[in-house]
């Protein structure tokens, strides 16, 4: 399905700076999940940066040349831009014709340029701005060091073109190379081939060979070091965290292995992952040959890993096989996260993934009070409209997805799904992929067109239909059945010493704090904490404590909670202590005054999801002499 906001491209005819030559190019008349680019007519093959990345100005600028596949003889093609300056754009090495179009919200402006059925490569000089959403600069105090500045890119969902211009749409595919120079002091990295080692001028080349959608694209810039975990595998971080980082994921061969003998072949080379200062607003982006992920995965204890399973998982669903559209991520994320946990079976246990399953299940719940169990956004099949993607909850995506396979799963036998999953990952090997199509390809090739099982099983109420459907399937856990019995013990006035919690791992210490009475009493908390320390454990393990902290408004774990919301910038680590915050007025006075200070800190993503719960907007339109 594609978005069509013809009615807001009325406005697109605006011309651009003089320096353009007088030109009469169609601007874009559709646009299609979210991006200007005509693929039926043009697509980019290929691309080759060639950038300076400077963090006086703050700028990334440069030139991009693009390889064209004109399949309709088109005399214009359309790519996306957003808030880039651009300079100057020449065809063949010819100067050409083209214009920027007016901002629309949400897609930025066109950039259309004038070709003709034998151009071959459009040649774009530009550079970002101080509004690239896609882009965070870090000052040294933002980072572990605090000696030298960070950039860092995430182009998930429609962000790539606030750095590249670029069809930025999931849709398309295309390789890449790219010369990068930075400061003498700093490594560059990017999702493609990279450098072990800083060079001396600061200059690294970079190549993708593997063709990848514009969201894949990534760099960060920084005092980055590496270290190598196996024949494939390692890790770049800030020199401070990269020997933790290694013995934290050390177990990533044996990922690998675990992958690639149920999806097939890892056919990215590569496996590193890049730890990015505390800022970054996801648990792990999977930018081929080099995820990205948040430090609070280094908890001293490997008990977080399982976000390096998935990022890995997407080297097969998403990397390989990509939803076509944004309406269609269950495919990337639903997949991925059914192949997490059969990837936490092989290597942790059945157990294990039985509670990483029903605690994705209780952010199922969350949702459905926040929004409602009838929402649309927990239909598989998104219909985003045009909603800003970032705005959109997609814990369905990932966990309703999830259930969705098992229930296949279960239905079928491993014997029958597991060959099934190889071969649609075998047969649709860097190609795109929606709803409809997989629909068709699972009817043929899972059901053998037995219309009457593909009914029975309900397969349209998962993916067309909001809520659970009644054949979801219900894990088990005999770890959480013993936390549930202490929690029971501890509410019946056990005191916390006395709680059998031997042995337990993040997984148990969130299902014990998500599920205590509240309010608790503060001699009751005081307990638990002396007991436990809480405040010691990973950033997982606090995001369940806090909102027992806010519950009862127990005032000495608060400076803890206000430098947690400080020190961390994952939003789904934070997001649920501000929204338990927000519950009363005392809790949204003290998270507004925390978050004005953390703000500036948290990346753009973070604070889109932060914004609306403070209502934010509100506080921005006070003056300073208000606010205090
Ligand atoms: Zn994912």
């Amino acid at each position: 399905m594609s978005r069509i906001l013809a009615a807001c491209i009325v406005a697109l005819v605006a011309f651009a700076p003089a320096c353009q030559k007088k030109a009469t190019i169609a601007p874009p008349t559709v646009v299609e999940d979210y991006s200007y680019a005509r693929l039926d007519e043009v697509a980019v093959t290929h691309m080759d940066l060639d950038l300076i990345v400077d963090f006086g100005l703050q700028t990334i600028s440069g030139i991009a040349a693009f390889d064209l596949d004109n399949k309709s003889d088109a005399n214009v093609v359309h790519f996306d831009t957003w808030a880039l300056h651009i300079q100057d754009v020449t065809i063949d090495g010819k100067e050409a014709r083209w214009q920027l179009g007016d901002s629309v919200a949400l897609l930025g402006r066109p950039l259309s340029v004038a070709i003709t059925p034998e151009s071959r490569r459009v040649t774009v000089r530009y550079a970002t701005t101080n509004d690239a959403r896609g882009v965070q600069w870090l000052m040294p105090p933002q980072t572990l060091g605090k000696h030298h500045p960070y950039v860092y890119t995430q182009s998930q969902s429609y962000h790539a073109r606030s750095w590249v211009p670029c069809q930025d749409t999931p849709a398309n595919r295309f390789t890449y190379s790219a010369r990068v120079h930075v400061p003498a002091e700093l490594l560059a990295v990017m999702s493609a081939s990279n450098p072990q080692e800083r060079s001396v001028e600061g200059v690294y080349q970079f190549e993708m060979k593997q063709p990848i959608p514009s969201y894949l694209l990534a760099l960060a810039v920084g005092d980055i070091a590496y270290r190598r975990i196996g024949p494939r595998t390692g890790v770049y971080s800030e020199p401070g965290l990269v020997k933790a980082a290694a013995a934290e994921f050390s177990d990533m061969e044996n990922m690998m292995d675990a992958a690639e003998a149920m999806m097939g072949p890892y056919l990215w080379e590569r496996f590193d992952v890049l730890v990015l200062p505390p800022s970054f607003p996801f648990g792990g982006m999977e930018n081929p040959r080099l995820t990205f992920a948040t430090p609070v995965l280094v908890a001293g204890d490997r008990s977080l890993v399982s976000v390096i399973v998935h990022e890995l998982a997407h080297s097969w669903s998403g990397n390989l096989v990509t939803n076509a559209t944004w309406n269609d991520f269950w495919l990337n994320e639903g997949f991925t996260t059914y192949l997490e946990r059969r990837l936490d079976e092989v290597l942790y246990g059945r157990e294990y993934m039985e509670m990483q399953t029903l605690l994705g299940l209780r952010d199922v719940d969350l949702d459905f009070e926040e929004y409602g169990v009838d929402h649309k956004d927990s239909a598989l099949l998104l219909d985003l409209g045009d909603r800003d993607f970032e705005e959109v909850s997609t814990t369905a995506a990932y966990e309703k997805g999830c259930l969705f396979l098992r229930m296949l799963e279960e239905s079928f036998g491993r014997e029958t799904f597991d060959p099934f999953l190889r071969g649609y990952f075998d047969a649709h090997a860097f190609q795109t992929m929606t709803t409809e199509r997989f629909v068709a390809y699972m009817k043929e090739h899972l059901f053998a067109n037995d219309e009457a099982k593909y009914a029975e099983l309900l397969v349209d109420d998962w993916i067309y239909k909001p809520g659970m459907p009644a054949n979801t399937p219900k894990p088990k856990s005999t770890r959480f059945k013993q936390v549930d019995a202490q929690i029971a013990a501890f509410a019946r006035g056990t005191p916390a010493r006395f709680l059998q919690t031997e042995g337990w791992t993040t997984n148990e210490w969130q299902r014990f704090l998500d599920n205590l009475p509240q309010p608790l009493t503060h001699e009751r908390l005081a307990d638990l904490e002396s007991a436990f320390r809480f405040e010691k454990m990973n950033a997982v393990v606090q995001r369940s404590w806090f909102p027992n902290v806010i519950a009862s408004k127990y005032e000495p774990a608060y400076p803890a909670l206000e430098d947690f919301l400080l020190s961390i910038g994952r939003r789904y680590l934070i997001r649920p202590v501000y929204m338990k915050l927000a519950e009363t007025p005392e809790g949204l006075e003290f998270a507004r005054r925390v978050y004005a200070q953390a703000r500036p800190g948290y990346h753009a993503i973070t604070q889109q999801g932060i914004d609306p719960v403070l209502k934010w907007s509100e506080v921005a339109a006070q003056t300073p002499d208000e606010r205090q």
